[in-house]
This record gives structure tokens, sequence and C-alpha cells, in this order.
């Protein structure tokens, strides 16, 4: 896998079109600097890697827009060593990146040929992390609880199944709303039993289906 200059030049221009859009956290903007995104399409669309566009990946699923993952992420207040559990594995590309910042991660993708592509790649590229294939709308509450929750795919409700496996203090990010649109949501828990809402802006993303979230 190549990561040549004119790829680490379209990577720069796609920092600076994040930056501009009003991505301000460094460390987010460094990490999507560090991750060669191409290496998570196939040679024949490499060309799309640093639009800042979804692509598909297969099982009707995509990549998210760079906008989109710097836009969580940042809301995501990732510190070195957080431990992250996401929902929604995909291409495997939203993990590298809280990887490059330090997280230590758990992601569940529901659709198993994603999930062994994402899983295969993140290991050729020499991540350590946890990998599960399944529905994520349960979480993985044998790692609970996390500092933070990250939601890739858009929710019908929150999942309290979610918010009992985050820490007190955690913060969740995570997407709600119809199949056309979803208001991303930042739930941060306040005590065992409380927590608080903050509104942010639309997106539309693929749905996230399972027990907690949308059905089949
Ligand atoms: N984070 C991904 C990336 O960087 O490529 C974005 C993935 S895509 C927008 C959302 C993913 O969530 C899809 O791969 C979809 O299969 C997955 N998904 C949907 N419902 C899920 C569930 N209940 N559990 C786990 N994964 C789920």
């Amino acid at each position: 896998m190549l990561d040549t200059y004119k790829d680490k030049g379209a990577r720069k221009k796609l920092i600076d079109e994040l930056a501009f859009k009003g991505i301000k956290d460094v460390n987010v903007l460094n990490a999507i600097n560090k991750v060669p995104r191409h290496f998570f399409f196939s040679k024949t669309f490499h060309a799309h890697a640093y639009t800042d566009k979804a692509f598909p990946i297969g099982e009707g699923q995509t990549i998210s827009q760079p906008y989109t993952v710097a836009y969580q992420t940042q809301m995501l207040q990732v510190e070195k060593g957080d431990k992250v559990l996401e929902i929604g594995t995909g291409s495997g590309y939203q993990s590298a990146i809280l990887l490059e910042m330090g997280a230590q991660v758990y992601t569940i993708e529901r659709h198993e040929s994603l999930h062994k592509k994402a899983n295969a790649l993140l290991t050729k590229l020499g991540y350590k992390y946890t990998s599960i294939c399944g529905d994520g709308t349960k979480g993985l509450s044998t790692q609970a609880p996390y500092d933070k929750i990250i939601v890739t795919a858009g929710a019908p409700v929150i999942p309290n199944t979610l918010i009992v496996q985050l820490k007190i203090g955690g913060i969740m990010i995570i997407p709600v709303g119809d199949d056309k649109k979803q208001k991303m949501l930042s739930i941060v828990k306040k005590s065992a039993t409380a927590f608080e809402k903050i509104e942010l802006d639309y997106f539309s993303f693929v749905p996230l289906v399972g027990e907690n979230g949308w059905k089949k």
C-alpha cells in the first residue's frame, strides 16, 4: 500500500477544507492527516478518497464523509487512553482515526463481510484494538464502562443499553432521527440515572439496524 506525495498533498487539502468548514480540534485534524483514507477504498475508486463525500463500501453501507468523521470525533473530545466503543465499524476508517488519537478502541459491525475486511486492513496497518461482529445496539457489556461511545449509523431513539455502558462523566455522540435525516446528539452521563442531551447539527446516515435500533 503506497502513500505517495500526491496522496499526502490531497490529504493536506482535505484538512484545510475541514478546518474551513469549522473543525478546530488540532488532534482530530492531525489524525486525519496521518491516516491514508485511500487505503480504505478499492484501487479503482482511489481518486474519490480525498473528496469530502461519503462513498459506498458494499452491503449498502458507506464510509462516512470526512467532515462527518471529523465532526463526530471532535464532539467526542477524545483523550489519550480513553476507552471508546464504536458502533458501526464499516470500513474501519473512523476506528483508525480514534486509534491515531491514542484511544483504546472497541468496535462493532453487524455485517460479517465488512467486519472481516476492516479487521484485515486495520491489522495489516498495525493497529491493536478489539473488533466484534454483532448487533452494536446491545453495546459490549463485558468491557463496559466506556469513557466515550460513538454511533456511526442513524438511530430511531437513544438506546438506553448504550447509556448504561457509559462511565459517569462519559460522552456518547449519536445521530438520532428518521430514515432521511438525523440530529447529532451529545449525551453526557451525569449520574447512574441522569444524562444531559445536547442537540447539534443535522446529518444523513445509513440506519442503525438492531434490537435497540431500526428493525430489519
Ligand atoms: N464508521 C464507519 C467508517 O468509518 O467507515 C462508517 C460506517 S457506516 C456510515 C455505518 C455502519 O454501521 C455500517 O457499516 C452498518 O453496517 C453499521 N451498522 C448498522 N447497524 C449496526 C448495528 N446494530 N451494529 C453494528 N453495526 C451496525
